[in-house]
């Protein structure tokens, strides 16, 4: 009786270990099907099938595209940028001569190509958000500021240069990502208060309003967004 037992109890244990082994294969096929049904119809039903792996995946194109900003200006890679954003610049001492500013650059610009001098140069929207001011000042001419979001945080976006009369929307209207703001002025007309024909395009940290192309400190300098790390 003892060892009829035993050899039962082992025959039990032998098949529940089978058991096992094959209702772990079974889910891990059912798994492999949901995934390729979910790869062919792109849609996003029974995630719970789906690895942690392609999750974490999605989520980095999700972020990158969250903090990609759109282009404020056509063939914008070609463009020489003569002034990046924080170089130092004074009367004496700057790559674009004759030089009235002096101080640390705000923003970066952008170069118009010897063909577009008297063409008209469209600036877009480098973000979804509401015009915020459009105005004459002093130093830019047309100035526009608008108000977006990057990586979830306030900023606003700073277009100099531009034709003040060619910025069509209201203040408070909201502009799509990638939509033309205006045009850029004349070079050394007032529409750019003297300036050559190009676009300073600043970002301020903060949903406060701040339009100035110089600062006199580094610790100022940090209220300021390196706009070429978001250009892709
Ligand atoms: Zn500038």
């Amino acid at each position: 009786m003892n060892s009829r037992k035993i050899i039962l109890i082992i025959v039990l244990l032998i098949a529940l270990a089978a058991g096992l082994v094959f209702i772990k294969y079974f889910l891990k096929s059912l798994a492999i099907q949901s995934q390729n049904s979910m790869n062919r119809n792109s849609s996003v039903t029974g995630s719970q099938f789906q690895s942690s792996e392609p999750e974490s995946l999605q989520e980095t194109q999700v972020q990158n595209s969250k903090a990609a900003l759109s282009p404020p200006i056509g063939n914008w890679q070609a463009r020489v940028v003569k002034k990046p954003f924080g170089i130092k610049v004074s009367p004496t001492n700057s790559p674009v001569q004759p030089e009235k500013f002096s101080g640390y650059h705000t923003g970066t610009d952008f170069e118009t190509f010897p063909d577009e001098a008297d063409k008209d140069v469209p600036v877009f929207a480098i973000c979804g958000g509401s015009l915020l001011v459009k105005e004459y000042a002093s130093g830019y001419g047309g100035v526009a500021v608008q108000e977006c979001k990057l990586n979830g945080n306030d900023i606003t976006a700073i277009y100099g240069h531009l034709k003040l009369a060619s910025i069509s929307a209201n203040e408070g209207q909201q502009l799509a990502a990638g939509s033309q703001i205006g045009i850029l002025g004349k070079g050394y007309s007032r529409e750019t208060d003297g300036e050559r024909k190009h676009l300073h395009l600043g970002i301020h940290n903060g949903a406060s309003i701040d339009i100035k192309g110089y600062v006199q400190t580094p610790a100022e300098l940090d209220q300021w967004i390196d706009a070429a790390k978001y250009l892709k």
